[in-house]
């Protein structure tokens, strides 16, 4: 009886061991080294400016995992939040949905300061990846800025580079159907996957590659980007949506780990 009740408590350890509501359409959970836990953590979230890219929807979107992972919620429709110095610095992570928005100086230096406090900032696609065209400020922060999705929504494959980075380990390529995102990058952020173009009517692209996942520093905040997520099905896509997950969590940790050297420069220097 007394063996029989360890074998059934080991059966029940193998099942539910990592088995959170983020990893349910991971390809390999089990792989993937442990990212810091979102409960209890401050989140503020932001929605906006382009309404075809649907903000609100991606953001309850995000709401409903992020509640149930216990993280304490603000969502904000208005960027003057970000002025709101001591708000600010009491969030872990920012994740902003506000693709083609208007910003103000004040709310770009807000939310600026409090990245380099130690606040994370995550987001994808033009929701933080083509958010503010006149800001340079913003896209210092953020590490690239959009240029074009020529071909509109095409087949493409995303190439992971980085298969040992806890978000990224024990995912495979995966394919989207969906805007692949050309972008201005700099050259200094640190890689987790690219993708390679073979667009129709655009040949003299045949073979560039492109970053769709990167991490950096900015100060003592981490910042996560992902260039996935032009429609909410796009997260559908298991790798789309784990990896986003797990950017998440690991954007949700700058306050609480030892900070990584994330300068990756492309090009040779002294
Ligand atoms: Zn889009």
């Amino acid at each position: 009886m007394r063996n029989l009740f360890w074998l059934l408590f080991a059966c029940f350890l193998l099942t539910y061991s990592g088995c959170t509501p983020s990893s349910a359409n991971s390809q390999t959970p089990e792989a993937a080294p442990p990212l810091p836990s979102l409960k209890g953590k401050h989140i503020l979230m932001t929605y906006g400016g382009y309404q075809g890219h649907t903000p609100k929807a991606f953001c309850d979107h995000a709401a409903a995992w992020l509640t149930e992972e216990g993280a304490i919620l603000t969502i904000s429709d208005s960027l003057a939040i970000y002025e709101n110095d001591s708000l600010m610095r009491a969030q872990d992570l920012i994740i902003q949905w506000v693709t083609d928005g208007q910003i103000t100086d004040e709310q770009v230096a807000g939310l600026s300061l409090a990245v380099k406090s130690g606040v994370g900032l995550a987001g994808c696609h033009g929701g933080t990846g083509d958010s503010f065209r006149n800001k340079p400020d913003y896209q210092y922060m953020v590490g690239g800025q959009w240029v074009a999705h020529p071909g509109g929504e095409v087949d493409y494959t995303v190439n992971i580079l980085d298969k040992k980075h806890p978000i990224t380990a024990g995912i495979a390529d995966f394919d989207m159907q969906s805007e692949q995102y050309y972008m201005h990058v700099d050259p200094n952020v640190t890689v987790l996957a690219t993708t390679t173009f073979h667009v129709e009517n655009a040949d003299y692209l045949n073979g560039a590659v492109m970053p769709v996942i990167w991490l950096k520093n900015f100060g003592k905040g981490r910042l996560f980007y992902t260039s996935l997520g032009h429609k909410l099905a796009d997260f559908e896509v298991p790798g789309a949506w784990e990896t986003f997950q797990r950017g998440v969590r690991w954007a949700s940790g700058s306050k609480y780990v030892p900070q990584e050297k994330l300068i990756q420069p492309v090009y040779p220097g002294s």
